[in-house]
C-alpha cells in the first residue's frame, strides 16, 4: 500500500479531462490537473460508465424522496439505475479503503457531494438538498476520508484544509501499516499538536485525555476513536486569529535562542499576517529559518510547520 509515497486520491474521471460525460465531454479542472497532479496519485472513477452507461448517454437525475431519491432518466423515468449505482458504490467504496482523499464533481446526481438537485415525483420543483448516490455511499462507508468537490476547492482555506487532511490520513495509514503501538500513537499525537490546536484547542485536549492512560486499554478500539475525533476536528475552518495563536506559541520555543532584533522581526511578521498584509507562509518561513539555526527536536517534528509540499503553494494565499 505505501510503496508509492504519493497519497492516493479518488477523483471523478471527468475532472481529469476524461471524455466520460453524458455528451462525450469532460470538465477538466486546472488546479487538479496542474499543481495537485504532481503530488497526488489520482484514482480515476466514473460511476456512470462504471455501471455500464455509455458515452454519449441519456441524462439522469435524482427524483422522489429527498432522503432516498431514485436515480432515473430525465426524459424516461422508467430508466431507473438506482440499484445498480448503489451496488457499484458499495463495492467500489469498500475496495478503495487505501485512499487518502476524494475529489468529486459538484452537482452530479452520481458524484455530487451536497446541494444536488432532487426533483419531486412529477419531475418538478427541484430542491438542492441531495447528494449523488455514489458520493453518499462513498462518504457513509469511509467516514474518515477527506472528501471535497472541485468547486469548493476554489476557496483557498478549504483547499489547504483538504490537502492537510489528505496527508494526515496518509500518515495514519502508514502508522497502521507499520503496526500501531502505544509509543507510535503518542508520537503521532505529539507531532500533530500544533496542527490540531490551530483547529481546536479543546479537541487537542480531548485527544490527549484519550491517550492519557494506554495501559490495559484496547489499542485498536481506542485508535479508532482517536482518528475519528482527529479527522473530524481537522475539518473545522481555521481562522487567521487561530493561526496567530499557534504561531505565537511556537515562537515561545525560540525565546531563549534568538536576540531581540530577531524577536522583533518574527513578531512583526506574525502581526503583519494577523492584519492580512502577508500570507501565512511568511511567518512560517521565518520560524523554520530560526529552527534551522537553533535546532529544537520537538519543533522540527511539528507537522504544522511542514504539513504538505511547499511547491503546492497552499499557504501563499491564506
Ligand atoms: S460527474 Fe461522475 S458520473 Fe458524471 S461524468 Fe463525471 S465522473 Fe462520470
Amino acid at each position: 500500500m505505501l510503496d508509492n509515497p504519493l497519497p492516493k486520491v479518488g477523483v471523478s474521471a471527468c475532472l481529469l479531462g476524461q471524455p466520460v460525460r453524458y455528451d462525450g465531454g469532460h470538465k477538466r479542472d486546472t488546479f487538479i490537473m496542474g499543481p495537485l497532479s504532481e503530488h497526488l496519485e489520482f484514482i480515476s472513477i466514473c460511476p456512470e460508465t462504471g455501471i455500464g452507461l455509455g458515452v454519449p448517454r441519456p441524462t439522469i437525475r435524482l427524483m422522489g424522496n429527498i432522503e432516498h431519491p431514485r436515480l432515473v432518466g430525465t426524459a424516461d423515468t422508467s430508466m431507473d439505475v438506482t440499484d445498480k449505482m448503489e451496488a457499484y458504490a458499495e463495492q467500489q467504496s469498500r475496495q478503495l479503503n487505501n485512499l487518502c482523499g476524494y475529489i468529486l464533481k459538484k452537482d452530479s446526481p452520481s458524484c455530487g457531494m451536497e446541494r444536488v438537485k432532487v426533483f419531486n415525483a412529477s419531475g418538478k420543483n427541484p430542491a438542492r438538498k441531495g447528494s449523488g448516490i455514489f458520493a453518499r455511499i462513498l462518504m457513509q462507508n469511509n467516514p474518515l476520508l477527506p472528501v471535497e468537490e472541485e468547486g469548493r476547492l476554489n476557496d483557498v482555506v478549504l483547499r489547504e484544509n483538504f490537502i492537510n487532511r489528505i496527508y494526515v490520513l496518509q500518515r495514519w495509514h502508514r502508522l497502521l501499516w507499520n503496526g500501531i503501538n502505544a509509543a507510535s500513537l503518542i508520537e503521532f499525537h505529539t507531532v500533530h499538536k500544533y496542527l490540531v490546536m490551530a483547529h481546536s484547542q479543546a479537541s487537542y485536549q480531548r485527544l490527549g485525555r484519550l491517550l492519557s492512560d494506554l495501559s490495559h486499554r484496547d489499542l485498536e478500539l481506542l485508535s479508532q476513536d482517536y482518528i475519528a475525533e482527529l479527522m473530524h476536528t481537522l475539518k473545522r475552518r481555521v481562522t487567521r486569529q487561530r493561526h496567530v495563536n499557534v504561531l505565537q506559541h511556537i515562537m515561545g520555543y525560540l525565546k531563549k535562542s534568538i536576540d531581540s532584533d530577531d524577536k522583533a522581526e518574527l513578531s512583526g511578521a506574525i502581526a503583519s499576517y494577523r492584519r492580512g498584509e502577508t500570507p501565512l507562509i511568511v511567518p512560517i518561513t521565518l520560524l523554520r529559518h530560526y529552527f534551522r539555526r537553533h535546532h529544537d527536536a520537538y519543533m522540527e517534528r511539528q507537522i504544522y510547520l511542514w504539513p504538505h509540499p511547499d511547491k503546492l503553494g497552499l499557504r501563499n494565499s491564506i
